[in-house]
């Protein structure tokens, strides 16, 4: 047997990476969260070659002091909870620690970034887990972060990667439910140069909707709401015309964070009842807020999966509130002059 010797930093974060950076979408979502995290009113995502060549994401945030941001690419090193208390109410979308030193690892990457009020920022460049540059920066408050040459060093990843389009439409996809999620952020996707998604940031989640899935599909739509001493929900649901074949067209977001949750999901159709055909599914986008004590984020590294609490409550709740949508309207569109 060899001897036992704790893995290099370089090490331990490709490994990391394996688990948290996927592929390039995974590099958008834990970015775009960052600087959701970071109070951005406005985010900027310019994409090239569906992200293989270059994925940049420009925010306005609070920004990283120039003194922290060598700290900031340390494998768990957060500055959004602090003790073990924290993990069990988690309010912020990042808490690992892990990203920023995993796309380094497997990435060329800079960052540059300025708080409020700066005289100037500062400007890193790592790649491959290798400092290549610090100095100071714009001044500009927030954070501009390139990660370039994805997977340069890791080539069995790169190889494992689909299309361009695939790709590129599982980037869409994320930014459309950090988007849904956030309506008062203005989120702009660029792709080679080219308008993808442009969301107005006013806080008016119809609006966001007729972005993504435009104009018409979201006039066809109902506000709904609905909340119990645990829960409470909002959000839009489709006219049992406005259908999709399969489930990804329905959004739930729980306390901000974009679930996948076949039971909630089976509750909004039992909701529906006979009005959907079988096979359909409608466009909806639910926001559901809850204590952060009954749902469990630490479950998957990209956190898609959460556990709740009391689900069986929540899923009664959603029934509910989709069957007296269709019981007290009429099926005329509401908020037309709003679009
Ligand atoms: P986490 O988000 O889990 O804390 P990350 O590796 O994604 O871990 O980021 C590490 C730290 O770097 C964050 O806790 C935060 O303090 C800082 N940071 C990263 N991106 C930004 C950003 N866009 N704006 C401000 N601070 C940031
Ligand atoms: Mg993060």
């Amino acid at each position: 047997m060899a001897d036992i010797l704790e893995l290099s930093e370089t090490l331990a974060n490709q490994i990391a990476a394996g688990e948290v950076i996927e592929r390039p979408a995974s590099v958008v979502k834990e970015l775009v969260e960052n600087a959701i995290d970071a109070k951005a009113h406005t985010i900027d995502v310019l994409v090239e070659a569906a992200g293989v060549q270059l994925i940049e994401v420009i925010d306005d945030g609070l920004g990283i002091p120039a003194d922290q941001v060598k700290a900031a690419f340390l494998r768990h090193a957060t500055s959004k909870i602090y003790d073990k208390g924290d993990l069990f109410k988690i309010m912020t979308l990042g808490f690992r620690g892990e990203a920023l030193p995993s796309i380094a690892s497997v990435a060329d990457v800079t960052l540059e970034t300025a708080v409020p009020d700066a005289n100037q920022g500062a400007y890193v460049q790592i790649k491959g887990n290798e400092w290549l540059t610090k100095r100071s920066g714009s001044a500009r408050q927030g954070t501009d972060v390139t990660v370039r040459d994805l997977f340069y060093n890791t080539p069995a990843r790169l190889k494992y990667l689909k299309s361009q389009s695939t790709e590129m439409a599982k980037i869409v996809d994320i930014i459309n439910r950090l988007a849904f999620s956030y309506p008062q952020i203005a989120f702009h996707l660029q792709h080679n140069g080219k308008k993808v998604l442009s969301t107005p940031g006013n806080g008016n989640l119809q609006q966001v909707i007729s972005s993504v899935y435009g104009v018409n599909n979201a006039r066809e739509m109902l506000a709904v709401e609905a909340h119990d001493a645990d829960f409470k929900v909002q959000g839009w649901i489709a006219k049992p015309q406005v259908t999709r074949s399969n489930r990804s067209y329905m959004t739930l977001l729980i306390n901000g964070r974009y679930v996948k949750n076949y039971a909630l999901t089976n509750a909004l159709l039992k909701g529906y009842g006979t009005r959907l055909m079988v096979g359909r599914f409608p466009i909806s986008v639910l926001q559901i807020e809850m204590d952060p004590r009954l749902v469990d984020v630490n479950v998957h590294p990209q956190k898609f999966e959460v556990r709740i609490s009391k689900e069986g409550q929540l899923a009664a709740l959603l029934e509910q509130m989709v069957q007296a949508a269709f019981q007290t309207v009429n099926l005329i569109p509401d908020g037309y002059e709003n679009l």
